[in-house]
């Protein structure tokens, strides 16, 4: 027997859409609201979360400097619509919140089609979608709307209506702390600032949501901090307000995109072999063909924390990669997009990689010289009864052998191959029975 011959991964058996569902109700709530870098939608967004998980709320004046950033104007939305000629809506902000360019500037008055036409934004490539823009450092007004219905619009003149607010205000952010047995920290981060986008947004809120509420009654020994930011000038914020106290993160994990049956997808820290690249490719390989990426320095708030002034050990977990899908920054990526079986499945995923951070350990075999006699302790027997963790001999002699003081767990389940689930139940029982003593915690070597 070798360890290829492990039984399928503990993902194929697993049926995830119970937690998923609930996750998917969550991402559906969220779903409508129109959010940017500031403002209600924000807000709004934080309230909900709210009611899972006890955050706090952070709210950071316009004009406050974060590195070489400016917290901006805040941002708010009342209404918007286009009507033709006729009266008829041709754009209404409440059928979607994709239909106005996020941070537009305000405009009340009639135009004719060809004026209008400069400010419309579209996909002719696909023509049915609604894209998503932004213009948050710029004075610009802008809308939104599929290609097939801009070509309809007619000739004749058109009642615009954007009622938007650019204030002094506020930036908001949401934080939610899980303490742990020691000063020890993990970060998990997701950005807070698409409006209705459920992939790219979402989806990765909801899913936090239910781990931090998961680890809610569980003793962990490291912390859990759980940042609900906007993107970009959201984390350079909270960086800017927290530099004093993150040389306490050992791991962290920003999540988006992670609703779609795609991936998945594993960004690896700048670091590139870091603790937390090494746990989530130990996690995604059980059973699954992950797609481990190097790091590169686009793509969401891992941009910013592993910027080399800070270079923390923090990865990009995903299913589907942003920007390779076609419904991405489009209205196609909407409730139907993802499904509560795969954000069950992303849910697990982020659980089994805590599992890895919170119980890897460096075992000494006491009886080094010579395989041990397990079937004397019982240790066959206790096989059977933990099948769900991909368990065989095979761990047992994984573990003994390479237990010389100098491998941890996760070594250990990367050299033979098998789940790090598989080496952490046998090293228990194996310690239980008195064959090993753990480095980490202080015992003796022999
Ligand atoms: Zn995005």
């Amino acid at each position: 027997m070798n360890a290829r011959e492990i039984p399928p991964g503990r993902f194929a058996e697993r049926d995830d859409t119970d937690i998923g569902q609930h996750i998917y109700a969550l991402a559906s709530r969220l779903f409508p609201i129109c959010r940017s870098i500031t403002g209600n939608g924000v807000r709004d967004t934080l309230g909900i979360l709210q009611e899972y998980v006890g955050l706090e709320r952070h709210e950071v004046p316009t004009g406050t400097q974060a590195f070489d950033w400016t917290v901006p104007r805040e941002w708010n939305i009342r209404n918007a619509y286009v009507k033709d000629a006729s009266g008829r809506k041709v754009i209404d902000l409440a059928e979607s919140s994709l239909h106005v360019m996020s941070y537009s500037t305000n405009v009340a008055r009639t135009m004719p089609l060809d004026e209008l036409k400069t400010h419309i934004h579209t996909l002719p490539e696909q023509p049915d979608l609604i894209p998503y823009k932004t213009a948050y450092y710029t004075e610009e007004w802008g809308l939104c709307m599929s290609h097939n219905r801009f070509l309809a619009l007619e000739d004749g003149d058109y009642e615009v209506l954007i009622d938007t607010e650019k204030t002094d205000g506020h930036l908001s952010y949401g934080e939610y702390f899980h303490p742990g047995t020691t000063d020890r920290e993990v970060l998990f981060s997701a950005h807070i600032c698409h409006p209705s986008l459920a992939n790219d947004n979402c989806s990765g809120l909801s899913v936090l949501a239910f781990i931090a509420q998961a680890l809610k009654g569980r003793d962990t020994r490291y912390g859990y901090r759980f940042l609900f930011a906007p993107g970009t000038i959201g984390s350079l914020t909270w960086l800017s307000r927290n530099e004093d106290r993150l040389d306490r993160i050992d791991h962290g994990l920003v999540v988006s995109c992670v609703g779609d049956a795609g991936g998945p997808n594993y960004k690896r820290s700048r670091r590139g072999n870091a603790f937390i690249d090494r746990a989530v490719a130990s996690v995604l390989c059980d059973g699954r063909k992950p797609n481990m990426l190097d790091f590169s320095p686009y793509g969401y708030d891992e941009r910013q924390f592993c910027s080399p002034g800070f270079n923390l050990p923090v990865g990009l977990l995903q299913r589907s990669v942003f920007g390779t899908f076609p419904e991405y920054h489009t209205s196609a990526d909407n409730l139907d997009f993802i499904r509560p079986q795969h954000l069950g499945a992303s849910h697990r995923m982020v659980m089994d990689i805590i599992d890895v951070l919170e119980n890897d350990w460096v075992p000494f075999n006491l009886y080094g010289k010579g395989e041990p006699q397990l079937g004397r302790r019982g240790l066959y027997s206790k096989i059977g009864g933990h099948t769900s963790t991909g368990m065989t001999i095979m761990s047992y002699l994984w573990v003994l052998n390479l237990a010389d003081g100098e491998h941890s767990l996760l070594d250990i389940a990367e050299r033979s191959g098998m789940p790090f689930s598989a080496i952490a139940r046998a090293a228990q029982l194996l310690k239980e029975s008195g064959l090993l003593s753990d480095v980490t915690a202080g015992e003796a070597k022999s």
